[in-house]
Formats: C-alpha cells, sequence, structure tokens
C-alpha cells in the first residue's frame, strides 16, 4: 500500500501552532508542524500562548516540564486556556502533562490535565527498554504509523468522554477528548508527518 505523501501541507485556514519550548523535542515538533502546514512559534510566555491556535507539548520529561511550567508562571494560564477549548497535543511526556491524573507523579509533580484519563509514566519501562512498533491510529489514513516508544507512558485507564485511538500490546498509547490529542510515541521522529495533519485539521476546524 502506498503511503499518502507527508510533507505536503493539506489546504485550509492559517493557523499557528505553538510548541512549549521549555524542555523537551521541540524543534522537532515545529519542523512536524510546518510539514503538516501550520504556522509555528515557541511558547514559553503566557503571552506567546494567547497568541496561538493550538498547542503542542513535547516530548521530554514530564517532571523538568512541569518544574518549568511554574517557574514560567504557565501552569494556570495553560490549564484554563486548555479548560477553555485550545486546541493541544502532547506527545509522551505531553500525553502525561495532559492527564487529569498520574498514577506515579513524583513530588509535587503537577500536569495541566484536560483529558479524563489516568497515565502510568514509564509504563513500557526504562531508557533501554525503547522501542518501535506499527501503530494503527484511528483517525490516521494510509496505513499504521512508526511508533518511537521512548521511557513511554501508557494509559491506564479512561473517562467516558474520551475516545481510544490507538492500543499497542494491549495498552491504549493514544487517545482523543474533544481538541486534545495524545500519544504515547514520537510522531515527531519519525518524517512521517499525519499524526501532526491530523492535530493541524483539528487546530483548523476549532475557533
Ligand atoms: N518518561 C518520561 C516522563 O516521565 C517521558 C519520556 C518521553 O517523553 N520520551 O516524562
Amino acid at each position: 500500500m502506498s503511503r499518502p505523501a507527508t510533507g505536503r501541507p493539506a489546504a485550509g485556514r492559517p493557523v499557528t501552532v505553538g510548541v512549549l519550548a521549555l524542555q523537551g523535542d521541540v524543534r522537532e515538533h515545529l519542523a512536524a508542524l510546518a510539514a503538516a502546514g501550520a504556522g509555528t512559534v515557541q511558547v514559553r510566555r503566557p503571552e506567546e500562548l494567547a497568541a496561538v491556535d493550538g498547542l503542542v507539548i513535547p516530548g521530554g520529561e514530564s517532571t523538568t516540564i512541569s518544574k518549568l511550567a511554574a517557574l514560567f508562571g504557565l501552569t494556570e494560564p495553560l490549564r484554563a486556556a486548555i479548560r477553555g477549548g485550545l486546541p493541544v497535543y502532547g506527545s509522551c511526556a505531553g500525553l502525561i502533562m495532559l492527564a487529569d491524573k498520574i498514577l506515579d507523579p513524583r513530588s509535587g509533580q503537577e500536569t495541566f490535565g484536560g483529558i479524563d484519563m489516568i497515565v502510568r509514566r514509564n509504563a513500557f519501562g526504562r531508557q533501554n527498554e525503547s522501542f518501535e512498533a506499527a501503530v494503527d491510529v484511528s483517525g490516521v489514513d494510509g496505513g499504521p504509523v512508526q511508533g518511537v516508544f521512548i521511557r513511554a507512558p501508557w494509559v491506564e485507564s479512561v473517562g467516558a468522554d474520551v475516545e481510544v485511538l490507538a492500543e499497542h500490546g494491549g495498552h491504549i498509547v493514544a487517545v482523543r477528548q474533544g481538541q486534545a490529542l495524545a500519544t504515547a510515541f514520537h510522531p515527531e521522529l519519525t518524517g512521517d508527518h499525519r499524526v501532526h495533519e491530523l492535530f493541524v485539521a483539528t487546530v483548523r476546524s476549532t475557533g
């Protein structure tokens, strides 16, 4: 089966998608979003957050992102923006930050929330147990995406309003609730921009 060409921006209204640039693989998300046809900007301050049509929370280390968000005065503005319907997409650490509840938070670790799910950090194992696997993602056409799992979390359980988009090994690894999308894996590292295209389509259809 031929895979749809990536890097071909989908048509639609121009949108600006921010990437939360406190820690993590910010550059990779900026590149994937640009390839998916969005304007991009790094977000570190509440004023920058207020100016975007959607926001990506990158992979990295959720405990660090949590700490830095508090330090930069972003935790409450981000929570409010997500509650207010700002489209958000989180990969890996970003998925953890979008969980309403984490099973094993580091002391003081706070999430932004937005998805009614319980997440287990590092569930798939440690750094040296990282792996890649083909993952079918509901809403992404053209065959499975290559899931890159790096100290990846999984979703233990979801509330009634959460749609499960993908599972791997019997565990939930991609979800969506309204305008919030999250994957336990890292599409930004693969050069396949279909998950980012799905998110940009959500941003375009919002607001
Ligand atoms: N285990 C990391 C965390 O707790 C996530 C790893 C990742 O983003 N690749 O944030």
